[in-house]
């Protein structure tokens, strides 16, 4: 079972931060989020129970703060279930190979993700040259090889239903990359967007560093299909969240959300699409 893991081979730490770095927020009673210098990770479990799992793995190097943060939260030895991805760039998969070493649980993520956490398909460059402020011409640092996680990763079930989650749903949600999904739960609104959309204006350093708050489309310089990701925030507001935690950002909740959402909906093409750069 044991088999060689592997990041890619660009990969390194990157020396960005915000002001929300080190933060954690308790959003819904068992959901708990936690920034990692630009980019959440959630935990998903009540924090009595033993079933809790992982969702996305932080920036490289952040191994060691993910796994003091769970065990916070939910005692000294615990591991989550299993790490659930939303997509497979390098903020987000970041220190998962350090992580499946540490516990020993199974990664899933969607299909089409799958060749850039195998080892077989890199990311298409970051662009930098798309409008946007300095973290796209920061972006050529960002790595884009993939990792190779082996047998540890899996194809999310095709019926939607989330291993180890129960109560929850994925949505198919491309357009930032082709396998990016969305965690849904019924029951209460929640949402758990990934990078579908954020709640910060990831191109812009200023409003990284601050965290300044408004609804925006997928970090732009790696999103490669716009009209997918379009589609996607369409299919998100017609769930009508009550609660949206995205993969940059702070957590938003109610009406603000839901304005929000249905602006970037409405105006996608101004607000998130840029006016130039080379997926356009
Ligand atoms: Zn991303
Ligand atoms: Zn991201």
């Amino acid at each position: 079972m044991e088999q060689e893991m592997s990041y890619g081979s660009d990969y390194k730490f990157i020396p960005a931060t915000s002001v929300g770095s080190g933060v954690s927020v308790i959003v819904v009673p068992d959901v708990y989020c936690h920034t990692i210098q630009i980019v959440n990770i959630c935990l998903v479990g009540t924090p009595d129970s033993n079933e809790f799992v992982l969702i996305d793995a932080g920036m490289p190097g952040s191994a060691d703060d993910i796994i003091s943060v769970t065990e916070e939260r939910f005692g000294t030895g615990s591991r989550p279930k299993a790490i659930l991805l939303t997509h497979g760039h390098f903020d987000h998969v970041g220190a998962i190979i350090d992580l499946v070493k540490h516990w020993e649980i199974p990664v899933y993520a969607h299909e089409l993700e799958l060749p850039f956490l195998t080892g077989k398909t890199s990311y298409p460059e970051p662009d930098s040259t798309v409008e946007g402020g300095m973290v796209a011409k920061m972006s050529p640092l960002f790595p884009n090889e993939p990792i190779n996680l082996g047998t540890w990763v899996k194809a999310l079930p095709s019926d939607g239903i989330i291993p180890h989650l129960p109560g929850f749903r994925w949505i198919h949600t491309p357009g930032h990359s082709p396998g990016h999904v969305s965690f849904f739960r019924e029951e209460d609104g929640t949402l758990i967007a990934g990078d579908a959309f954020v709640t910060v204006r990831q191109d812009s350093l200023y409003k990284v560093l601050t965290q300044e708050e408004e609804i925006n489309g997928p970090p732009r310089y790696l999103t490669t299909d716009w009209q997918a990701a379009w589609e996607s925030v369409k299919k998100l507001y017609q769930l009508n969240p009550v609660a949206a935690i995205t993969g940059h950002g702070v957590p938003m909740t109610g009406e603000r959300l839901t304005t929000g959402l249905k602006k970037l909906v409405d105006e996608f093409d101004k607000i998130a699409i840029p006016d130039y750069g080379k997926y356009i």
